[in-house]
């Protein structure tokens, strides 16, 4: 039996009943790892110490000690997240040597439950990309098809899920970099609604906008994963109180009654027709399992891009600001006062997207153009949101594409910005708006590479979206 083929939830019912034990999961993963090193999906790992740490798993479950939910399986986190003691570096030269002061929120709830850390995920520098072709150590490959993008800029931590290095990573969202790989890669990943989950001790890029979520090839171990990270955190002020519901009590309750909504704003006559025709007939499939489906409008959702944009590359400028060369990371060594520390340690730290972003901020906050951008980006904001919580009065959840194309090759648009900006177009409404989404396999193109179904629910309404996604992958369990 090939253990690494198993979902995460299947791999949690073999390790319980003794057939198999965490410390030959790490060891197959790490084999695994060697033997898919060249997708580049991994920035660090942690082999002696995570076969370390499955023993104790091993010999606590042996004695009857509680193991925790997660007890014993080996997980991957994205390499912007806080874990004490290992490096996270951004995937920038500018922390290439940062060793995380303490654990992030989101990680110390999966080590508690018993995961087993094994590697951080290559990914964007500072999380700024759409390919995963900014990162200072290197691409990341698509396991599907090793001449395309794994998307981004969570592109390690979904590539790794879909080359089964691991059975579930951690990703984090600005503008789609956890749905958009999803999408690219072929596997399931959840935007969860901001707040949902605790940002501290996760490295910020937009932080009104940053969230983390699961990746994983099930919707069941994502609900799982969810359900371990969300809630609140004393040392995240932007953490919501909000009670985390039992996703997995709710996820098989069917889709009857249900209402799909579809805006003709995510459907233009230029959309992709292969895309187009699997989204639609993933709204038949679920009419057929007893949703209606109702048209809806989002007028402003062409205004988003811009918007976001704007906002995140604003709020980075301010966020990376820290980045100075003094208390962080790079200093460079010959500088003649504090201003030249400041200019050689950042020219010589960041990479060029990075740079781009930082210019395109400060010149969106600067006095002259602050109204004429920031402010009205704000606004537009507002309105967007308003236009998602109005169209949450008439349906339930909202279907259209992760992605406008599927994984495209390595090097097609890394040269043109705009081009590569607009791989976010259906995914960056989502957060301006704050809500939460999720990205599911949903067949294959012509091309080889899949394409991928998102589904959009209301404010904290995560189950939802979850009951959606399990009816579907039902439907479509055996074609697999
Ligand atoms: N691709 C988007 C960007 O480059 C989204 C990034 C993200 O979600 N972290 O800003």
């Amino acid at each position: 039996m090939d253990y690494l083929n198993c979902s995460l939830t299947e791999i949690l019912d073999k390790l319980k009943s003794g057939e198999v034990t965490s410390e030959e999961l790490v060891r197959l993963c790490f084999d695994k790892i060697r033997k898919t090193a060249d997708l580049n999906a991994l920035n660090s790992t942690y082999e002696q110490e995570a076969l370390a740490r499955a023993r104790q798993i091993d010999e606590d479950r042996h004695h009857g000690k509680e193991v925790g939910v997660l007890g014993g399986v080996p997980i991957v986190i994205k390499d912007n997240i806080n874990l004490l003691g290992t490096k996270t570096t951004c995937a920038s030269k500018f922390l290439e040597n940062f060793i995380s002061p303490y654990t992030a929120t989101c990680a110390q709830r999966l080590v508690d439950a018993g995961a087993v850390v094994i590697a951080k995920a290559n990914m964007d520098e500072f999380a700024m990309g759409s390919s995963n072709e900014n990162s200072a150590f290197g691409p990341v490959k698509n396991p599907i098809d090793t001449t395309r993008v794994p998307g981004g800029s969570s592109g390690g931590s979904a590539a790794s899920v879909a080359a089964k290095q691991c059975f579930a990573s951690l990703g984090t969202e600005t503008g789609g970099s956890i749905r958009e790989p999803s999408s690219f890669c072929g596997v399931v990943g959840l935007k969860p609604t901001y707040g949902r989950v605790s940002r501290y001790g996760v490295v910020a890029f937009a932080s009104s906008l940053d969230q983390v979520g699961p990746i994983t090839r099930t919707v069941q171990d994502n609900a799982l994963l969810t359900s371990i990270i969300a809630g609140h955190d004393d040392f995240d002020m932007t953490s919501s109180t909000e009670e985390v519901p039992n996703y997995l009590s709710t996820i098989n309750d069917g889709v009857k009654g249900l209402r799909i909504g579809i805006a003709r704003q995510f459907f233009k006559d230029n959309l992709n027709t292969e895309i187009k025709s699997a989204i639609m007939q993933a709204v038949d499939d679920l009419k057929s399992l007893g949703a209606e489906v109702v048209d809806v409008d989002l007028p402003s959702l062409d205004a988003s891009l811009a918007t976001y944009y704007i906002l995140s590359s604003a709020e980075a400028a301010s966020n990376l600001a820290r980045f100075d060369g003094v208390k962080y990371g790079v200093r460079a060594d010959n500088y003649s006062d504090i201003a030249d520390l400041y200019f050689k340690s950042r020219t010589q730290g960041f990479g060029k997207e990075v740079k781009r972003r930082i210019m395109l901020g400060n010149y969106v906050l600067s006095s002259g153009y602050y109204d004429a951008f920031y402010r009205k980006a704000k606004r537009v904001q507002k309105v967007i949101r308003q236009e998602f919580l109005d169209v949450f009065k008439k349906c339930d959840v909202l279907f259209c594409p992760t992605t406008p194309t599927t994984a495209f090759k390595l090097g097609e648009k890394s040269n043109d910005p705009v081009a590569m900006y607009l791989s976010d177009i259906f995914t960056v409404p989502v957060n301006i708006a704050g809500v939460p989404a999720l990205n599911i396999p949903c067949g294959k193109a012509s091309d080889g590479m899949p394409i991928g179904l998102q589904i959009i629910g209301k404010h904290f309404d995560e189950a939802t979206i979850y009951r959606v996604a399990q009816a579907y992958e039902n439907l479509h369990k055996e074609g697999q």
